[in-house]
């Protein structure tokens, strides 16, 4: 039963996809000039915080050049853009990112059922729970 069958690669698409759905446009970012095609970007990156990877509101749309910017920049600018924008996501985020979730297949078949149907409300949800909410 250890077997995983379904491969993350399948649910991350499947959340980017909805995300940048949800978003439309580059939502985060500096004032500098758009660049590029619109991309899903974590503001608590996939390797340090796996419990948020699938978590709605630790996702953004954005241009490759402010994704990549989001990722350089060490002056606290996007930290400072989800303080203004969520804050209140942000604070239950940072005490939530260092939870553990087990991803198994049951998990990720529902995550990526209900991102297919648009439905990030309930993705939230669904983590939420899963990390003990
Ligand atoms: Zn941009």
């Amino acid at each position: 039963m250890s077997h995983s069958m379904i491969p993350m690669k399948k649910v991350q698409q499947a959340f980017s996809h909805a995300v940048l759905r949800r978003d439309c446009r580059c939502v985060a970012r500096s004032f500098e000039p758009c660049g590029g095609s619109l991309e899903c970007s974590h503001f608590f990156t996939q390797g340090s915080s796996p419990a948020l990877m699938f978590y709605p509101a630790n996702a953004r749309a954005q241009c490759r050049r402010h994704h990549w910017e989001h990722h350089c920049r060490k002056d606290g600018f996007y930290r400072r853009w989800l303080e203004m924008n969520d804050p209140e996501e942000l604070e239950w985020m940072e005490r939530a990112r260092s939870r553990f979730i087990r991803y198994t297949d049951d998990l990720k078949s529902r995550i990526i059922e209900l991102c297919e149907d648009d439905r990030l409300d309930l993705v939230a949800e669904l983590v939420r729970k899963e990390l003990g909410e």
